[in-house]
């Protein structure tokens, strides 16, 4: 039987860069982990997941462990898997638990639905066995505390700017050639509570099918408008994916939103493109690794 070439891209946000080399540092791992995963004959789908579980627990990243915060301080958290079939898994709001993505995944493989929120998510986390867990840290809580004191609203005032957020993602194909996409999200810090990001949107921050797979970040009221994943897996149908990316990248930077995605066509080539100053982001094709931290930095 023919196998299909592997590759994976993975995102690490669209955020101004505080750290370069440590989002760099917590990519390659989840790179490596995941594609070693594609190399065992893994799906597409545990690769992706096992990627951003990764990145979930690593506090450079707005997911999981340092998400930010809502206006009451709370860590709201979505997330969401898809496969090229159309199979969507995602949680929004969910709280207390420290890997949302697996919960997103459990929402896909164990019931009949595809988006649960709030405490109906938490719920399920609990039944599957997902302990209590506070993902909050002092950097979150001190963004929060710092742009309160700056007084600012919670409807992102200062977008037109940077983006201070983040979000991690991740797309692969396997040797069956089939792909997945998992995008995990923190939100953006001083949201309204209740807010859901773009990331457990399907279509929106998360979007499979037949001709390619994409993960976004960036402001996800922007990414909501422009369904961002599905326009760019959309253009895959004819062309290939570093040609999509950078036409949706350019009509997103046309009407100056600031957003990111990587993605993957059904042939197996990788894409990535971004209309923020900084986006960090990689990828495995061929058992060699590629990184990337573009931009100016906080
Ligand atoms: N898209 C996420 C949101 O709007 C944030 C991000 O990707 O940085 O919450």
């Amino acid at each position: 039987m023919r196998t299909s070439p592997l590759g994976m891209v993975c995102h690490g946000g669209a955020g101004a860069l505080a750290d370069r080399q440590a989002h760099s540092d917590g990519l390659a791992v989840a790179l490596e982990e995941g594609y070693r995963l594609l190399r065992q004959s893994g799906s597409a789908l545990d690769a992706v997941v096992k990627a951003v579980s990764i990145m979930e627990d690593n506090p450079v990243f707005n997911c999981g462990t340092g998400s930010n915060l809502t206006l009451d301080g709370t860590a709201e958290m979505d997330a969401a898997v898809m496969t090229q079939d159309g199979r969507f898994g995602g949680v929004c709001c969910v709280t207390d638990v420290r890997n949302p993505i697996l919960v997103a995944e459990k929402v896909l493989t164990d019931t009949d639905h595809a988006l649960l929120c709030g405490a109906g998510a938490n719920a399920l986390a609990r039944r599957m066995g997902f302990e209590k867990y506070d993902v909050k840290t002092e950097r979150s809580s001190n963004r929060l505390e710092t742009l309160k004191a700056e007084g600012k609203s919670s409807h992102f005032p200062r977008l037109g700017g940077r983006v201070k957020t983040g979000t991690a993602g991740a797309v692969a194909i396997d040797k069956h050639g089939s792909l997945a996409v998992a995008t995990s999200s923190g939100g953006i810090t001083g949201r309204m509570p209740g807010r859901v990001s773009d990331a457990a949107i399907p279509g929106a921050g998360t979007y499979a099918a037949p001709s390619g797979a994409v993960s976004c970040t960036g402001h996800g009221e922007a990414i909501i408008q422009l369904m961002l994943a599905h326009d760019t897996v959309g253009r895959m149908k004819t062309m290939p994916a570093s040609v999509a990316a950078t036409l949706a990248v350019s009509e997103a930077r046309r009407r100056k939103f600031m957003v990111g995605l990587v993605g993957i066509d059904a042939r197996g080539g990788v894409c990535f493109g971004h209309s923020t100053p900084d986006m960090s982001y990689g990828y495995m094709i061929a058992d060699k690794l590629f990184m990337f931290a573009e931009g100016k930095g906080k």
